[in-house]
């Protein structure tokens, strides 16, 4: 590509990009059709219509169709335009700037993921404006609601509109970031994700004055103990064949290595990881079984002075694809054997999915990044979290669905625990290289 040629392309996609950031989509409550005006508008000025549907005025979603020369098949591209809410104060520039300073393009949702609808959505208006020739058809899609509940978004649209999202292949948020070991960059490719068994533990005690402590008829002492011995209980480790094959990629110790992958030492040797290679350690552990976060605390105390009857916790769990509701359930009573009078109750309960590969879109993947990247591996792997491509594998059982959008500037130690914290940003090198992804995607899967 000539230097002119990527310079317009880096300014037409940060261009996009910064006016994404500038529509506070922040859910709740959401407002994406603030979003999804400026790509209808965007699209427009490349001679594309764009249909905007969904539940509520205020939260549609925008789908784009491109169709091929040649018959084929159809192509999603996804992505959400919500973004989780952001803290002014603790910013270094405004999360609704969208502002472009330091080599960077600042913002809510800079990653995770106006990024990527803003890559897709200039890589389809590229290829509709050189009128490229391609079999099948692309279907660009930006959803509301993905952050939080998920109701007026991807899973309305595959349950009311069907129709309208039908695709054959999918590309979504989900992988992309890379890890360097050995001089090399390791990409992970998202083929499947955990799933949720979100639980609350209520412990009772007895009710009484502040004055005189009641110990363990406190239902919060209770509460800590049942707290501790969570994060305290190892649980069983089933190593998945990616996760094999992802450990022999990122650790570089042989010795070590081979720890991880055995179920019976796992649990030290990650620990001993944490010590050697914390970036590692926090890829790796949520792969090899049931994790257990606390996050809301429920004290039931009102007054300094009154010891309150109850109080619970809530549980962020997830299973892996091969584990279901009874590994919970019995990893729970065994890490809780110790305390008495708890109470335990399901908050959610998903099934974990899983698209196939080896597929040609995994195949056509690994060809795109070795073009752009020489040496580079891409390598398949479960998310530990959750995103839209479940609710079209739900619905549409044949879907080959994958996670990917490939950073090429910065690794993912150094952009670790961007997403939904402060001061979010994608650096400039990325926007361009990621709509450079999509485009050659489309000549590789669909010629
Ligand atoms: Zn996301």
């Amino acid at each position: 590509m000539a230097r002119d040629e990527r310079r317009a392309l880096e300014h037409e996609a940060v261009g996009l990009l910064s006016r994404l950031l500038q529509a506070d989509t922040t859910n709740p409550p959401g407002n994406e059709t603030r979003a999804a005006l400026v790509l209808a508008e965007y699209f427009a000025a490349n001679g594309l219509d764009a249909q905007l549907v969904g539940d509520l005025p205020d939260r549609q979603n925008l789908i784009v169709r491109l169709a091929g020369t040649r018959p084929g098949p159809t192509l999603g591209l996804l992505g959400h335009l919500d973004v989780v809410p952001a803290e002014p104060d603790e910013w270094a520039w405004p999360p609704f700037s969208g502002i472009v300073r330091g080599g960077y393009v600042w913002g809510r949702g800079a990653t995770d993921m106006k990024n990527q609808v803003a890559a897709q959505a200039v890589a389809v208006a590229r290829l509709a404006r050189q009128g490229a020739e391609f079999s099948g058809e692309l279907l660009f899609m930006a959803t509301a609601d993905e952050e939080r509940g998920d109701y007026c978004g991807a899973r309305w649209l595959v349950r009311q509109r069907p129709e309208l999202v039908r695709c054959d292949l999918l590309l979504n948020e989900g992988g992309g970031t890379y890890s360097v070991v050995d001089g090399a960059r390791l990409y992970p490719l998202t083929v499947g994700e955990k799933a949720f068994a979100d639980f609350r533990i209520t412990v009772h005690g007895r009710g009484g004055h502040g004055s005189v402590p009641l110990h363990d008829l406190n239902p919060n002492e209770r509460l800590g103990r049942v707290i501790t011995a969570l994060a305290d209980h190892e649980s069983g480790v089933a190593v998945a064949p990616f996760t094999a094959r992802y450990i022999d990629r990122l650790v570089s110790d042989p010795a070590l290595r081979e720890r991880l992958k055995d179920p019976s030492l796992a649990r030290p040797a990650v620990r001993e990881l944490h010590r050697l290679d914390p970036e590692a350690a926090y890829l790796i552990e949520p792969l090899l079984g049931l994790t257990f976060s606390p996050t809301i605390l429920h004290g039931g105390g009102e007054a300094l002075n009154v010891i309150p009857s109850h109080a619970s916790v809530d549980i962020d769990c997830r299973m892996l694809p091969s584990q279901g509701p009874d590994d919970v359930r019995r990893e729970v009573d065994a890490a809780l054997a110790g305390i008495d009078g708890w109470e335990f109750t399901w908050t959610d309960l998903t099934d974990s999915n899983e698209s196939p590969v080896p597929t040609p879109l995994s195949e056509a993947i690994e060809r795109v990044m070795d073009d752009l990247l020489p040496g580079c591996e891409v390598i398949p792997l479960h998310l530990t979290g959750f995103t839209d491509s479940r609710w079209f594998r739900e619905a549409f059982p044949d879907i080959v669905a994958y996670g990917f959008c490939p950073f090429v500037a910065e690794d993912t130690a150094t952009m670790g625990g961007r997403e939904h914290a402060k001061d979010e940003r994608i650096a400039v090198e990325d926007v361009p290289f990621q709509v450079r992804f999509f485009e050659l995607l489309v000549s590789e899967l669909l010629p």
